[in-house]
């Protein structure tokens, strides 16, 4: 009660959620399956620990471990600093600027260790209210209190077993419910992109986001505007990323947070000619981080931008522009629209100008040509490109199974190959015939599709 009425003197509002106590209990009794555990993360505790310092699992990597989910990495939360985990391990590096932590490295994994931090009242925010940097270290019950959901505010200590519950989030867990901790409206004006998180959280684990949680999104929404776009992009491929990729887009939709969130999510999710093959692409992705498989940033973010990039290069080629220039003109103006807004990494943008680029060169087949892209470096990603543009209907499906026969031929039957398709009656080597110029088409399917790619081949 004093706390509160010296909250409210000192101007600190609902902010300062009251620090609790934690229920503690058992890993073995909640079903936590211990065998998920990396065995660096509890070395990270266990080293901790014998220093001195308290030690915990946290965050995301409890919640999947007591669902018996594979976390896909471990956080560390200890009351040791910075200064105090790096002086205890080989390969530790301090990072990060609005918040200090240490990444503990072994190998390629990486532990990433923070110090828990206290709820500032101080805290420097925007003129909406959104906070910029927050470093000040405080209790563990602080560092529960500043966590976005009850779910992703346990602790879990594989020496001892025990769950350390300060906010409920076993029982929210059992419900299936995405609850924000505090007041959700002040927590989002803090951070918006907890709007995104509780969308991509609830979508991921087939999970409901509490109606109190809820509630604020749609009117909050706008905030988002004011995030870095930087944070936002990451943001936005941790989405793409979490195995519920058209769940999350269609879920961010219905919360009223797309629109106008990114240029790309209108792009994927407005234009209905483009939504089969960003579907097939989506749909491939959530299979591959299923199977634990890597997704490449570049490849996921060609596959979004491509509908872009397709319509402009055809509008180039019915100018009457050569394929090739065509095509090139074609991703620098998509490229630009997007950049905007969304902040898509350098490395990954060469990656995508690549994928595209190779693109009409499997159409040639002549010569020394297809030996030539075989070797290219990012053949297997221009390939995978093709297959999907296949899929979708925008190629015949002779073309796919021409390299891949060629890919697998041995040199003879490759030699072959090539001369068979330059003998073949009407066939200049492009890949499937002459190109059909029924470009202008307006009816969006397959044959607008038609004359832009393979048109591109006869260059
Ligand atoms: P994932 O499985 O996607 O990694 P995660 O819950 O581990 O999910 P991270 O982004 O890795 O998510 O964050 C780790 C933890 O840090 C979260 O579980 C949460 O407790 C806390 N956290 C992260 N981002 C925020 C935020 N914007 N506001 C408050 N707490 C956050
Ligand atoms: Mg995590």
């Amino acid at each position: 009660m004093i706390n509160r009425l010296l909250d409210r003197l000192l101007g600190r509002g609902p902010r300062l959620a009251k620090p609790r106590q934690a229920k503690i209990l058992r890993g073995a009794d909640l079903g936590l399956k211990r065998e998920l555990i990396s065995p660096n993360a509890i070395k990270v505790c266990e080293t901790l620990q014998r220093a001195g310092f308290k030690a915990y699992l946290v965050g995301g990597a409890v919640r999947d471990l007591l669902l018996g989910i594979t976390p896909k990495d471990f956080d560390v939360a200890t009351n040791a600093t910075p200064e105090d985990v790096k002086a205890e391990f080989r390969r530790a590096m301090i990072i990060g600027r609005r918040f200090r932590l240490v990444h503990v490295m072994f190998g390629r994994e990486v532990i990433e260790t923070s110090t828990f931090r206290a709820l500032n009242p101080e805290a420097k925010t925007d003129e909406h209210g959104r906070v910029l940097a927050d470093n000040l270290f405080g209790s563990q019950s602080e560092d529960a209190a500043r966590r976005d959901f009850t779910v992703n505010a346990l602790y879990y200590d594989p020496s001892s077993d025990e769950v350390l519950d300060y906010h409920g989030g076993v029982s929210d867990l059992k419900k299936r419910l995405i609850r924000m901790i505090g007041d959700p409206a002040t927590r989002y004006r803090e951070d918006p992109v907890r709007m995104l998180r509780s969308v991509r959280f609830a979508a991921k684990l087939g999970f409901t986001i509490e109606e109190q949680t809820r509630a604020p999104i749609r009117e909050m929404a706008e905030l988002i505007h004011n995030v870095p776009v930087a944070r936002l992009f990451d943001e936005m491929l941790k989405l793409l990323q979490s195995g519920q990729a058209m769940a999350c887009l269609r879920q961010l939709r219905d919360a009223g947070l797309h629109d106008g969130l990114l240029p790309l999510l209108d792009v994927i999710l407005e234009q209905p000619q483009g939504a089969r093959f960003v579907e097939i692409a989506l749909a491939r992705t959530d299979e591959r981080v299923r199977e634990g498989k890597s997704i490449s940033p570049g490849f996921l973010f060609a596959t979004l931008l491509w509908q872009q990039v397709r319509t402009r290069w055809e509008a180039g080629i019915a100018r009457g522009d050569y394929p090739i220039p065509a095509l090139m003109a074609a991703i620098d103006l998509a490229l630009d629209e997007q950049s905007e807004q969304l902040a898509i990494q350098k490395r990954f943008i060469a990656d995508m100008r690549e994928i595209w680029s190779l693109q009409p060169r499997f159409e040639r087949r002549t010569g020394s040509q297809p030996y030539r892209l075989l070797e290219h470096i990012r053949y297997r990603a221009g390939f995978d490109f093709l297959m999907l543009r296949t899929d979708a209907g925008e190629i015949e499906p002779e073309l796919v199974a021409w390299w891949d026969r060629f890919a697998g031929g041995s040199p003879n039957e490759r030699d072959t190959m090539i001369a068979d398709l330059a003998r073949a009656p009407g066939s200049s080597s492009t890949a499937s015939g002459r190109p059909r110029r029924r470009r202008r088409r307006s009816s969006g399917g397959q044959g607008a599709t038609d004359g832009g790619s393979e048109g591109a081949g006869e260059s």
